[in-house]
């Protein structure tokens, strides 16, 4: 059954393929991210000439979202707007206007009505909740950042619930501005979903070299004004609290639109939702890989950069497909961690180097063929292990264990 579920993933887009499409005159795009901009960018570089509308719920224009929890939070600058080029671009920007449902060919907005002929939604994710009348804060938009920032003063006491890539990346800067620093973690490790335990074992040590106090194992309750209730009945008192446990598609305004929503929007390999004519990319998009042959819903940044390069082109009668291997960052207690690929599936784990040390990886296997790699401050290995990936070479254990022998050597000729 699973499989036949797979299949039709697959084959979403297939109505649009029945569907003759006239050329586009009205694009809109909705979500006014990276992946927005991106999208609208990438029209205008590919030639398309017509009518072009943004609209983003946001009232800020386009910024970058990774240097909130780094180099923002950190107060190396205050701002992350992208490229003011918009102006530019003849398209009509609409900010601080939220999309609120699809009519017939219709967007309709808190404020307005935008006829399309085709629609790329780019609306992004926002973060989940927990239960509870206190405080809590979340770092997903700038706002958010700026004002978390305020709070992290020496001596306050801030509670952080998920020890995944934003609690992590926040505990660092947190710390380094003198705060008291707890993060809770409900998985016996942190990155335990993402990573797996053997890895997130080795980045507890971190945490705890760097003065933070990670409480693993503890599910949160609530949150209470002035403190956490723990499951199994502890508190955890904090000045500050802010939940960093995930985030969800922002797709619940498409419910009555027809489009199919499966974790996010449904979209095939050609970005194709099942309705056509409308398109989506980006955090709130679940796309058909069909290299993985599963549905991908990465949410990273590399993700909205490349994404509008294969959706505008399909946009204005391409019919390119997007198979990337998914790639992402991230710089916590003074080290750099790069992922590429995907180890879902993956038979086997070697370890490059140390584990323990400052510079190590680990080389996932399926079959011979290295599927993902992680690299722990070793930018080298990680261009040359995507190249290994994407080129699904086989390579030779020995040399792939072997830090002194390049990745690019470890391929087997
Ligand atoms: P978003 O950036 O979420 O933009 C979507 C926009 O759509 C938002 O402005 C939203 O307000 C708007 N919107 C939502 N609903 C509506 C509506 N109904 N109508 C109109 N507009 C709407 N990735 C990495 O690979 N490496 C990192 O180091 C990294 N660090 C990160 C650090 C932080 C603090 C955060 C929050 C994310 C980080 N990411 C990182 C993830 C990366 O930033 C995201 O994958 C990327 O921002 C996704 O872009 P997007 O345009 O798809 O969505």
């Amino acid at each position: 059954a699973e499989r036949g579920d797979q299949v039709s993933a697959a084959s979403l887009g297939d109505p649009a393929n029945a569907v003759e499409l006239a050329p586009p005159e009205r694009i809109v795009v909705v979500g006014g991210g990276l992946a927005g901009l991106r999208t609208v960018e990438e029209l205008r570089a590919q030639g398309y000439a017509g009518q072009l509308t943004l609209i983003g719920a946001e009232s800020r224009p386009p910024y970058d979202r990774p240097p909130l929890s780094k180099r923002l939070m950190a107060g190396d600058v205050d701002d992350t707007s992208l490229r003011d080029e918009l102006g530019s671009l003849g398209a009509l920007v609409r900010l601080g206007e939220r999309a609120e449902r699809i009519g017939d060919g219709v967007l309709c907005t808190d404020r307005d009505e935008h006829p399309f002929d085709r629609l790329a939604i780019s609306t992004g994710a926002r973060p989940v909740a927990l239960p509870g009348p206190g405080r809590q804060r979340f770092l997903r938009t700038l706002d958010d950042a700026l004002t978390l920032r305020e709070t992290l003063v020496p001596g306050a006491r801030l509670a952080i619930i998920g020890a995944g890539w934003i609690g992590a990346e926040l505990a660092t800067v947190a710390v380094s501005r003198g705060c008291q620093v707890t993060v809770v973690e409900a998985a016996q490790t942190p990155l335990a979903a993402t990573m797996g335990q053997e890895i997130g074992a080795l980045t507890a040590a971190w945490y705890r070299g760097a003065g933070v106090e990670l409480v693993l194992g503890q599910a949160v309750e609530s949150v209470q004004d002035g403190g956490l209730a723990l499951a199994g009945g502890g508190w955890l008192a904090a000045d500050e609290i802010v939940t960093a446990v995930g985030v969800r598609p922002d797709t619940a305004w498409l419910e009555s639109s027809g489009v199919k929503l499966d974790n996010g929007v449904a979209v095939d390999e050609l970005l194709r939702s099942s309705v056509p004519g409308i398109y989506a990319i980006g955090d709130c998009a679940a796309f058909w890989s069909g290299r993985y042959g599963r549905r991908l819903r990465p949410e990273h940044w590399d993700v909205a950069l490349r994404g509008p390069v294969t959706l505008a082109a399909n946009l204005i009668g391409g019919s390119e497909r997007y198979d990337p291997v998914p790639y992402f960052w991230s710089e916590q207690f003074g080290r750099m961690l790069q992922y590429v690929g995907d180890h879902q599936s993956a038979e086997q784990l070697v370890w490059r180097g140390s584990p323990g040390g400052e510079r190590w990886a680990a080389c996932w296997l399926t079959g011979g063929k290295l599927v993902a790699l992680l690299a722990v401050g070793l930018p080298r290995d990680l261009q040359q292990g995507r190249r290994l990936i994407e080129s699904a070479s086989l390579v030779d254990e020995g040399r792939l264990a072997d830090p002194a022998v390049s990745l690019r050597e470890a391929a087997r000729t």
